[in-house]
Order: structure tokens, then sequence, then C-alpha cells
């Protein structure tokens, strides 16, 4: 309960102190359920009118291990509690007695659940269709895109992030273009006729030459996937889904600055040129307006809440609230923070270490200077 803290504000505007009232403590830890077999998470109402309404939706598991250093999921969700086998076998029986043909596998990274093979087996053997929502270029193997392809998979889906492995390393996704380049591979050798891939621009030291290899990437891509399938099938279509980095509490990217809109909307437009040859190349992509939106809303402190009201009294009008509120976007947007500055979350205790998320965000930097060097170098 915020009124359970008393904040006061430094000359600079930043937090000075968040001081706990009467009984409050002076840190909120949050609770940790420990055996996850115990509760299952799934879909308990269906209707077409839903996203993924047509499947039944199943959690394999919760947290990430891979540590991308912009992802909250993988953070907050700590530690890796993957669900038995034998408990979702028992959630895909009831799924298949009351009638659902297609399971969708949910969790923070589902392809590196350790018993995969098994769990699409057991799906398999049920007579279900499966449904994975994205996979990791470099835990996709030949038995799952050949499950996926039996189970109906129309699109593949791999989220490489960033244009360059420089890039990667810098946001802890290291998948390699040789890993992109397999993956393209199997989707072709599996005959499932479109992929899809997930690019986030306006993240942590990116530069001109990280965006404009977005659709160099493409390019190559869609030269591996243009052979026809082993059926004779052409393939059908590459989309890039392009987000916006947003900067996240409790994730090493905590102190970055948000790119801002002008910034993102000029390198979309880039990446967009950068296709627009290809007629099977499908750009996809959110305002860069509404990336601040969510920027402000991220790492927005309590007086961001006036704004939050004015927005809802205007019936989601946000534009026209951004415009009657009297604070300043930019100081919670586009501001570089340093690590030093008292953040509006550090008295919530999510299971991360502020100084671990310092450790990973100055490797983060010296990842890029690493890069730097080698470039001078070589
Ligand atoms: S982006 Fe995906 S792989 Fe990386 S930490 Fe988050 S959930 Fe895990």
């Amino acid at each position: 309960m915020p009124d359970r803290y008393e904040v006061t504000y430094a000359a600079d505007a930043t937090l000075a102190e968040v001081k706990p009232r009467g009984t409050a403590p002076s840190v909120v830890t949050k609770r940790r359920l420990r055996d996850v077999n115990r509760f299952e998470t799934i879909s308990l109402v269906k209707t077409p009118n839903a996203e993924y309404g047509h499947m039944a939706l199943l959690e394999v598991g919760k947290g990430c291990g891979r540590g991308c250093r912009f992802c909250l999921e993988g953070q907050v969700y700590r530690p890796v509690r993957h669900r038995s086998v034998e408990a979702l076998r028992e959630t895909v029986r009831k799924f298949a007695a009351d009638g659902s043909t297609r399971v969708g596998l949910v969790g923070a990274c589902v392809s590196d659940y350790p018993w995969i093979g098994q769990l699409l087996d057991v799906v398999h053997d049920a007579g279900l269709e499966v449904s994975i929502s994205s996979i990791r270029a470099d835990s996709l193997t030949d038995p799952l895109v050949a499950a996926l392809a039996r189970g109906g998979h129309r699109t593949l889906t791999i989220a490489p992030e960033a244009g360059t492995e420089r890039l990667r390393r810098v946001i802890r996704k290291a998948i390699t273009d040789e890993q992109i380049d397999g993956a393209c591979d199997l989707v072709r050798r599996r005959g499932i006729p479109n992929l899809k891939t997930y690019f986030m621009i306006g993240q942590p030291t990116e530069t001109m030459a990280d965006v404009e290899a977005i659709p160099a990437l493409a390019a190559r891509m869609l030269e591996r996937l243009r052979v026809p399938d082993g059926q004779g099938h052409p393939f059908g279509r590459l989309t890039l889904s392009i987000s916006s980095f947003v900067p996240k509490p409790w994730t090493p990217f905590q102190w970055a600055p948000f790119d801002g809109a002008p910034s993102l909307q000029k390198k979309l437009e880039l990446i967009k040129q950068g296709v627009r040859r290809f007629s099977n190349v499908r750009v996809l992509h959110e305002n860069p307006r509404e990336a601040a939106l969510q920027a402000l809303l991220a790492r927005g402190d309590r007086r961001v809440a006036p704004f939050l009201a004015r927005a809802a009294a205007l019936d989601g009008d946000w534009r026209r609230a951004l415009r009657e509120w009297d604070g300043d976007p930019a100081f919670y947007t586009t501001r570089p923070r340093g690590t030093d500055e008292r953040l509006p979350w550090d008295h919530l205790d999510v299971g991360v270490k502020k100084s671990g998320l310092v450790r990973e965000w100055e490797r983060a930097l010296a990842a890029d200077a690493a890069t730097s060097l080698t470039t001078v170098v070589t």
C-alpha cells in the first residue's frame, strides 16, 4: 500500500528517502511458490473473443535461467521451477476429456523445459495438437520442430532480438547468426511455411549499424528459407515483429535511458525501407509513442499517478492526459540514471539483489567496450 510509505525528494527531483509508516516493513518481500506441482496454471475461461481463446493454455513452469538483461520475467520469477511431466500429464488428460483439441504451452522459455520431448509425446498421445509461442533459436531441435509441424504449426517464431551478434552479447541473448541459419533450415526441412522473428530496437549501446543489420539479416534468412520443403511447397512469409526497448525495474537495464519516440520512428523507417523489395517479408511494429507511454509507466513513481487518474477520467485518452499533466515525461523515460540513484521500487524485494543488477549492467557496457576494442584492433 503506497500510503504506508512516506516519500521525500531531493532538490534534483530524484527520490531521497522512502520511510515506512507505523508497522509497515522497511522492505516488502515477494512471496514465492516453492512447489509448482501443487498448482496447475491453465486457461479457465475459454472464449473465441480472447487472444488464444481457441487453445487450452498450460503453464509448464515458472522462471527462466537465461538472464537476458532487458527481461523482467527472467528476473522476477526466479528461481526456475519446472512442473513435472507427471503433473502436466494429468492436466493434458483433463484437456482431452473436456474436448480441447489444441494445447498452448506457456512459460518464460518453453523450449528450455528439460523434458520437452516427453511432454510433446504426452500431448500427442492424448490426441491433441501443440502450440508454443516462441522458441529460442539455440534450443531448437529437429524433434521439436517435427512435433510442431505434426501439430499443424504454420508459423515458427524465434526471437533474435538484435541484428548483430555484438548487440546480442550486450543484451545477453547470445544467439549466433549460425544458430539463426540453423533455425531457418529446420523450418524448411520440416515443412513449416512461415517464420516469425522478434526484434527489439532502442536497446542500450545500439548504433545505426545494429539497426541496418536487421533487414540485412532478414535478407540472409530469406536466402535460406527460399528452398522448397520436402513436399515441394514454397516458403510463405517471413515476419519481422519489431518492438521498442522499454527499460524495466529489477532488470540490469533499469538504469538505461529510453531511446525516445522520434529516434525509434527513424529506426523503424530504416528497417521497413531495407526490406521493401521483398514481397514476402512483413514488418509488424507498435507505435513508438505507445512505447514512450509504457516507458513512463514502467519506471514512473507516485508522482505519475495524477496522469493515470486523468487518463482514466478521459476514458483512456492518454495523449490528452499527457498534455494536461504537469509532470515531465523525459524525467522518467530518456533521462540517464546513475546506479547510485535511489529507485522507486528499491524497497520491494522481488528476489534479485541490486548489487547483482549493477554488476550485470556494468558487464553489458563492458561487453560493448570489449567489442569496440576488437573492432579497432582488427
Ligand atoms: S527473454 Fe526469454 S530467454 Fe531471455 S530471460 Fe526472458 S524469458 Fe528467458
